[in-house]
């Protein structure tokens, strides 16, 4: 479960860094914002797999921002946990209304913390208990970095095995070149966007040597989608 990225977004700069720092040490990749609208900023950059939301805000609430993502279609399956002060249990009852997945109340330990984040990214996501990601017939196993088809073991490189493990925990949803260099490759590397596209084909590749190659599909004009349903007319596999 090592490589998944939290937003975190907290005003008070204790807090926020504190949040940070117990993510990092759990082995999360850590993003923050100090109000919504840095955190709209950041969504653009990269979408998190999860997003720890901080209730009260300046300008937009948490809890405002939370119910807007939920009607979005590219953000709506982001998990959120809300932070607040607050522990009244109508504020529980609205916080979970609007979509919160989780609604914790400050002050709270580390270690709930990091518990509550890794039992709501294995309810929300395929994620199992073992850090296995199973859909459909792909199982790809994030300890030991094996991908398989049924029980035929695929034979991929370290960055198209990242590249799967962003897809996986990831379908459906399109992303563009400069979306995929930065969840997979990372934003502090210059690489070329043609890159993606040398590492996609291969991929294709060697899906295809079991009939897959449909699985990661070319959206026109826009990047790339990992479906396991065939999304008809905008697919181009190339
Ligand atoms: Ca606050």
């Amino acid at each position: 479960m090592s490589s998944f990225n939290v937003l975190v977004v907290e005003d008070e700069d204790a807090i926020r860094s504190m949040l940070v720092m117990v993510l990092e040490q759990a082995g999360f990749k850590a993003m923050a914002a100090q109000d919504t609208q840095a955190a709209a900023v950041a969504l653009d950059e990269c979408v998190p797999d999860l997003i720890l939301l901080d209730w009260m805000l300046p300008g937009i609430s948490g809890v405002e921002w939370a119910r807007r993502l939920k009607k979005e279609p590219v953000y709506q399956d982001i998990p959120i946990i809300l932070l607040t002060a607050r522990g009244e249990e109508e504020d529980k009852v609205r916080g979970l209304e609007v979509g919160a997945d989780d609604y914790m109340t400050k002050p709270f330990s580390p270690k709930e913390l990091v518990a509550r984040i890794r039992a709501v990214l294995r309810r929300t996501s395929k994620i199992q208990g073992d850090g296995s990601i199973t859909l459909g017939d792909l199982v790809l196993d994030s300890e030991q970095h094996r991908l398989s088809i049924g029980d035929k073991q695929l034979d991929v490189s370290p960055t198209e095995f990242r590249l799967m493990q962003f897809f996986m925990t990831h379908p459906d949803k399109v992303f563009n070149r400069t979306q995929l260099l930065d969840q997979v490759w990372g934003r502090s590397v210059y690489i070329e966007e043609r890159t993606v596209d040398v590492h996609i084909r291969r991929l294709r590749k060697i899906l295809g040597e079991y009939g897959r190659e449909d699985l990661v599909q070319t959206v026109r004009g826009f990047g790339y989608r990992f479906s396991l349903l065939d999304l008809g007319s905008t697919v181009d596999v190339t």
